[in-house]
């Protein structure tokens, strides 16, 4: 029998166009246990080998595996989270470390992002976008409009925004309570690259098992060719149904005895008032206004996240 090893290298695909044009990177499985991203990359390499597929202009780079230990080991991390901390280091301290070492400067090198996720309970396709407009201090971004066009033509209806702000928050509440949290813990594939300047989605394709996820992580990349003009398809018009969920606010589970009302699923519609948990006193956790019950995570560590609430945005309503 081989022996399992740790890593020690990071395969990355990359077709140059020899006309100019947009660089397009596409990542899989960031989370080793979400392969749909795999999938459609291998697929789409095929097809590029074969020559169905042809970039006509612009760069298009595709790592199919950006977290190969958590891979071999078929679950979320390898030593850490990749996608909650990213950033350079001089001296790495993990294996999510000397990945981010590699990945952030490709990330530096490209125009836009796509970064193929897949979820863990039954629930429907979503896209995560980035803030709008701003010069605030945390994620400053003036590249919303091309962000948004991008997300209008993945192929799904259900759009996310408020993520880093929210985590920020969660992060300070953290600290104002004394317990161990880090500044940049929450940063991850597409905050890195909209640091860079570039945009970035993250899609959620479907639950981890279902077999319809990577056709639609295909798509999307199929869609996201055409629509930077990278390869001659038709380019898709931009959703319309759609539906904006902002998430704004975290809470944290603080004792192993807080528990859920009943077993939420995420995406949950929730009524002002409605009684979501139980702190371990007894206090009772209710929504402060009409929404969602997003991320819910019953196995939650203390002092860790254990569900967002989110309500209706009106971002994107034309
Ligand atoms: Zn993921």
């Amino acid at each position: 029998m081989v022996k399992s090893s740790v890593p020690t290298a990071l395969p990355i695909q990359q077709i140059v166009g020899l006309n100019s044009g947009p660089k397009l990177i596409v990542l899989g499985a960031v989370h080793g246990n979400e392969t749909c991203g795999t999938e459609a990359i291998r697929r789409l390499l095929q097809e590029l080998e074969q020559g169905t597929l042809r970039i006509e202009r612009g760069t298009l780079t595709m790592v199919p595996i950006a977290n190969p230990l958590a891979y071999q080991l078929k679950r979320r991390h390898g030593d850490r989270n990749l996608n909650r901390s990213m950033r350079v280091t001089d001296v790495p301290q993990d294996f999510e470390d000397r990945i981010a070492n590699v990945l952030c400067p490709l990330l530096q090198a490209h125009d836009a992002l796509l970064d193929l996720h897949s979820f863990h309970t039954p629930g429907i396709p979503f896209a995560l976008i980035g803030p709008c407009n701003n010069h605030g201090d945390l994620q400053p971004f003036s590249r919303a409009e091309a962000e948004e066009a991008m997300a209008l033509r993945l192929g799904v209806n259900r759009f996310v925004e408020g993520w880093l702000e929210t985590y920020a928050q969660g992060v300070a509440d953290r600290q104002a309570r004394g317990a161990a949290a880090s500044l940049d813990y929450g940063v991850g594939t597409t905050e890195t690259m909209r640091r860079y300047g570039g945009i970035a989605i993250t899609l959620e394709c479907g639950q981890h098992e279902d077999e319809k996820a990577p056709q639609l992580a295909y798509d999307a990349v199929r869609h996201t060719l055409a629509h930077l003009g990278m390869v001659t398809d038709t380019v898709r018009s931009p959703t319309k149904e759609s539906e904006i969920i902002r998430l704004y606010q975290v809470v944290d589970r603080l004792h192993p005895d807080d528990r859920f009302s009943r077993n939420w699923r995420s995406f949950e519609r929730t009524e002002r008032g409605e009684v979501l948990a139980h702190r371990h006193d007894g206090a009772e956790l209710t929504a402060d206004k009409d929404g969602w019950i997003v991320f819910p995570n019953p196995n939650a560590q203390v002092d860790q996240e254990w569900f967002y609430l989110a309500e209706a945005s009106q971002r994107l309503a034309r």
